[in-house]
């Protein structure tokens, strides 16, 4: 099973939570247990999954990944967006979620976040859910 989550960034940087979509897509698969597998199809962005209680760690992440990762120094990359580019491989474009009795496995203060680190945009992420057995 396939799908596509419509995500909209309103900012340059940002990481946008997404795990109420996924849990969505997940009762829709119907599948009871198996494997969540998420996907970004952009090279200016990612995907990760850490505290979503607390909104300051995502601000702490997005503030220390522009410090390692300065915007605007001088990369080769022509289109000016090299720091995003970089943010992209560093924070990675894809994750695997288990899932069983039709919940998705995460942490009690886990939440799935889109990073956006070139919008404002309009973004998807592909998910395909496997069947176990
Ligand atoms: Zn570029």
């Amino acid at each position: 099973m396939f799908y596509t989550l419509n995500v909209h960034s309103t900012r340059r940087e940002e990481m946008i939570d997404i795990t109420s979509d996924v849990v969505r897509v997940i009762t829709k698969s119907d599948v009871k247990n198996g494997m969540c597998h998420l996907y970004v199809p952009h090279t200016t962005a990612g995907i990760t999954i850490n505290e979503d209680a607390d909104p300051s760690v995502k601000a702490d992440i997005i503030d220390r990944l522009r410090k390692l990762v300065p915007y605007g120094e001088n990369y080769r990359h022509l289109e000016g967006n090299a720091d995003a580019h970089i943010k992209s491989t560093l924070v990675g474009i894809s994750l695997f979620v288990f899932i069983e009795n039709g919940r998705l496995m995460l942490g009690r203060w886990q939440g799935i976040f889109f990073c956006e680190f070139d919008g404002p945009r309009n973004r998807e992420v592909y998910v395909k859910i496997l069947k176990e057995g």
